[in-house]
């Protein structure tokens, strides 16, 4: 493949630190990052960021449709003319955090991405928190992310409760930062989330309460670092009695801390409380 320096210098253009733009020139690793996916010939998959279409190209190879978001007007022209002929491909010129999915996606998706790292956890919220929702989805992130992101108590943040909700995390594998043009400050690695069946159902009333009621649940956990469960679950407006009770049948000693609770342990806590 063309070394990403030379298409930007034929074009006159420099990589734009402020969106995250670090490119993938190695071909082996994006067909393993694509293998990943496992994405069969029905498939409809999401590109957040194609920056210059080498990730996008590997993936209309493998899925039936394409939607790639690209937020670099520079990068449109080179990308049209990279991907020309590939019928399969939808270059839409945007944001992905405001990227209407349910506009371009009628059933769950796939989303492989190279994530612009400044943005990680907004494109996380944003993406499982709309309908549809993904089914898998396979991203490199910062090596930093990708422990929190598949960390187990007593480890556990914020960020992993919240992904770990919708399904199961694992690591897929480290990336070397020389697998970047330009290489990035930090290490990285790739990640692949399966969404759980059960949060792919059609949408409810009922399961959206109870969604929004886990985040509550969780956010006041966690609002507080070092604090025991039991103070931080104040936030949530209930006496202590009330808290006491649903620490006690959901089997959960609220001198823990927020860290140390399963993804399990959560929902029994948001259902009671
Ligand atoms: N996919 C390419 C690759 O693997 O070489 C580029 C990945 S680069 C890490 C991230 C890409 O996301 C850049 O092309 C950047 O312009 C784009 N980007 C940054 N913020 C974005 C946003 N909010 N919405 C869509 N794309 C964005």
């Amino acid at each position: 493949m063309t070394h990403p320096k030379h298409i930007l210098e034929r074009a006159g253009l420099e990589p734009k630190k402020s969106l995250g733009q670090n490119f993938l020139f190695d071909d082996g690793l994006l067909a393993r990052i694509v293998a990943a996916a496992e994405l069969s010939p029905d498939d409809e998959a999401l590109e957040v960021g194609p920056g210059l279409g080498a990730l996008t190209r590997q993936l209309a190879a493998a899925a039936r449709r394409v939607v790639a978001v690209e937020l670099d007007e520079r990068l449109l022209p080179l990308l049209a003319s990279e991907l020309a002929g590939l019928g399969n491909v939808e270059l839409v010129h945007g944001d992905v955090l405001q990227l209407d999915l349910a506009g371009w996606f009628a059933a769950p998706y796939v989303v492989v991405a190279n994530v612009p790292y400044y943005i990680t956890g907004a494109i996380l919220r944003h993406l499982l928190g709309s309908w549809p929702r993904p089914r898998r989805l396979v991203l490199t992130v910062q090596r930093e992310v990708a422990d929190r992101l598949t960390a187990r108590p007593p480890e556990m943040s914020l960020l992993a409760v919240s992904v770990q909700h919708y399904g199961r995390v694992r690591l897929v594998s480290a990336v070397r930062a020389g697998a970047f043009w330009p290489r990035p400050e930090v290490d990285s690695a790739v990640v692949r989330i399966d969404v759980d069946a059960r949060h792919l159902a059609a949408r409810s009333p009922e399961a959206e309460a109870a969604e929004a009621a886990f985040f509550r649940v969780v956010r006041a956990g966690f609002s507080e670092k070092r604090k025991q469960l039991k103070n931080n679950l104040r936030h949530l407006g209930h006496d202590d009695a009330a808290i006491g009770a649903a620490l006690a049948r959901a089997g959960v000693d609220g001198r823990r801390r927020a860290e140390t609770l399963t993804v399990a342990e959560w929902a029994a806590l948001s259902e009671l409380l």
